[in-house]
């Protein structure tokens, strides 16, 4: 035991090691790309020729998801301005109105399934001969459970780790036979995780993809990887141009904190380390409102915002101006879930 604090200098030390520009990933994440679906979740197939049009005028170089986010995580380099594009659900329209555009472009991109729609032909959802023609097309095909689950709400017949094993495990199976998919990337339905769940993940071999904002770095959570929802009300290009050129905080993974409301504002205390950005220019928002932020130490501040968080499901988002690039922000954001809310 008397070599622990000399293991925490070290570890701390490693950590405060500023990080190389490059090994940073955009990811953006579409489900219908259509004019007639409904809106919170589409986005029409002419703004989304406007941000394939936008990310090759900003000089992005788009990436294959699983690739580019397992060379991030382990320190590898990847060109600048790197990012990739996500779907979930696999919606058909992705096959006839982002298809086009993605194939002419030559860009690889990542289709998050819940198998059981397609194993039931859904009419709005691609056929396994679909999505096996997008893997020819370059896309790949990932795991968003059988049943587009609440994972963190268990059945009454059940217990928590025979669904996770059910909704989960069952669907990588079914990737597997229909489509020899193996990657174990994984997606969660509404965005919505627990430590728990992450946990579960990682002793499962997976790496997991949120909702919650934000570019991912070397330190990003494996299992809780950020993504930027790029429909809807996030459809906007010119908020787009931003996160698109967005740094990622760095933040340890053990800092991570659960996403489950106990205490209602929550309290986010966060060990922010790098030399880029000065503490007291990070802003962080809730709902759309400033949150309070007390600055604990020189890397540590304590978030909460003054209201409640009344939906299932809220975020705390936070930035700060990057001092040697102008115009670029590091970015975080931290997702809540209150389960005994219905879905909205
Ligand atoms: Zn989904």
């Amino acid at each position: 035991m008397k070599h622990l604090p000399a293991l925490i200098a070290v570890f701390t030390a490693a950590l405060s090691l500023t990080l190389p520009a490059h090994a940073s990933l955009v990811v953006l994440q579409y489900h219908h790309v259509d004019d007639s679906t409904p809106a919170v979740t589409s986005i029409s197939p002419d703004i989304f020729k406007q941000h394939m049009e936008l990310l090759e005028s900003e000089g992005m170089t788009v990436l294959d998801l699983y690739e580019a986010t397992r060379k991030v995580l382990s320190g590898e380099p990847i060109p600048e301005r790197a990012v990739a594009i996500t779907f979930d659900d696999a919606y058909r329209s992705i096959y006839t109105q982002a298809l086009p555009q993605l194939k002419q472009r030559g860009w690889p991109f990542t289709v998050f399934v819940s198998t059981a729609a397609v194993d039931q032909k859904f009419p709005d959802i691609m056929s396994w001969d679909e999505l096996r023609e997008l893997q020819k097309a370059g896309g790949r095909l990932a795991n968003h459970t059988v049943s587009h689950a609440h994972l963190l709400d268990t059945p009454a017949d059940t217990d928590q780790e025979s669904y996770w094993q059910q909704e989960i495990l069952s669907a990588e199976q079914r990737l597997e036979e229909e489509a020899g998919v193996t990657d174990r990337l994984f997606a969660y339905p509404y965005g919505e995780y627990s430590l728990a769940l992450a946990d579960w993940l990682k002793n499962e071999g997976f790496l997991a993809f949120g909702q919650q904002s934000g570019p991912t770095g070397q330190l990003s959570h494996p299992q809780i990887l950020p993504r930027f929802p790029a429909s809807g009300a996030y459809a906007d290009t010119g908020s787009l141009i931003t996160k698109l050129h967005s740094l990622p905080f760095s933040i340890a993974p053990r800092e991570v904190a659960d996403p489950v409301l106990r205490n209602n504002p929550p309290e986010l205390a966060l060990e922010i380390t790098g030399d880029d950005f000065s503490v007291k220019q990070i802003r962080c928002y809730s709902g759309g409102e400033l949150t309070d932020i007390t600055e604990i130490s020189a890397s540590r501040i304590r978030i909460q915002a003054q209201t409640p968080i009344l939906m299932r499901r809220g975020r705390y988002n936070c930035t700060a101006p990057s001092l040697s690039q102008p115009g670029r922000f590091y970015w975080y954001s931290q997702l809540w879930v209150d389960p005994s809310q219905p879905e909205p």
